[in-house]
């Protein structure tokens, strides 16, 4: 293992029923930086992130073996799935907004770990909000429903919520699939600022925003990895790969 590697996936195999979504695939994900994840529908991006944090568990039929380690230790093993989870931010394709006020739903996750000062609670509240790219635009309606924000302020308040109980890996999942291009550029901004404090798995349906984000990215095809490289590598006019020259300029997907 080489010491700044985060996520380690070894062997990592994972079926629904008889119907096979990753086929053994190895790989090793950096701590810091953005590691993308590109490949047409239905290769096992989100499975492979649902196996970072184990909600692959919840997926009925679901069958996995291999292994996903993080700072050296298998996530499968860990007994405790609770503090794994709250060591990693999961960011979906739509927002998940709880039908709370905006503070609520960045205070959520503090306040179960037992935080209760409010001078305190406020800070994390500000601070996430802040990383997020969020706080100019709501600071004055705080205790305003956060359903009731706009489509790309939500996804904005589900990251702040992600970011609420420090976590030491973020995840996305085609973040930017429902909001406009301007938020999304915010956002991206947002994630590159963050990159230099945690480890960032950015799984995009975008391959330009692989190409804008990614310090590595990997190309996932059929449940295989095809490729994993520099991501200038990977976009640049040799790959060394066919598939990945094709994928990367559009030709299928
Ligand atoms: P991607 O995110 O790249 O689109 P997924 O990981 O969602 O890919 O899916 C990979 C494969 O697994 C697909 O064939 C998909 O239909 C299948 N799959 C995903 N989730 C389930 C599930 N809960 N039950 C059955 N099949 C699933
Ligand atoms: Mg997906």
């Amino acid at each position: 293992m080489v010491n700044n590697v985060k996520i380690e996936i070894r062997g990592l195999s994972v079926s629904y029923g008889l119907r096979p979504a990753l086929h053994g695939i190895s790989l090793d994900i950096p701590a810091r930086g953005i590691f993308a994840i590109i490949g047409p529908a239905n290769s096992g991006k989100s499975t492979l992130l649902k196996c970072v944090n184990r909600t692959v568990e919840f997926e009925r039929g679901a069958r996995v073996r291999g292994e996903v380690r993080i700072d050296g230790v298998n996530v499968f093993r860990s007994g405790n799935v609770y503090a794994l989870r709250r060591r990693i931010g999961m960011v979906f394709p739509l927002p998940v907004g709880l039908p709370l006020s905006v503070y609520d739903n960045v205070a959520y996750a503090p306040r179960m770990a037992g935080l209760r000062d409010r001078r305190a609670l406020d800070d994390v509240v500000e601070r996430c909000l802040r990383q997020a790219a969020l706080w100019e635009e709501v600071k004055d309606r705080l205790t305003s429903l956060g359903t009731l924000l706009s489509g790309g302020q939500q996804q904005r308040l589900t990251i702040a919520r992600a970011l609420s109980h420090d976590p030491e890996i973020l995840c996305l999942d085609e973040f930017s699939i429902a909001i406009d291009p301007v938020t999304t550029m915010r956002i991206e901004d947002v994630l590159t600022q963050l990159k230099s404090r945690m480890t960032i798995v950015l799984v995009t349906n975008l391959v330009q925003q692989a190409r804008r984000l990614g310090d590595l990215t990997c190309f996932l095809n059929r449940g295989e990895v095809v490729q994993v490289d520099r991501t200038a590598m990977i976009f640049s006019d040799r790959p060394g790969n066919q598939l990945t020259y094709d994928y990367t300029r559009g030709i299928f997907g």
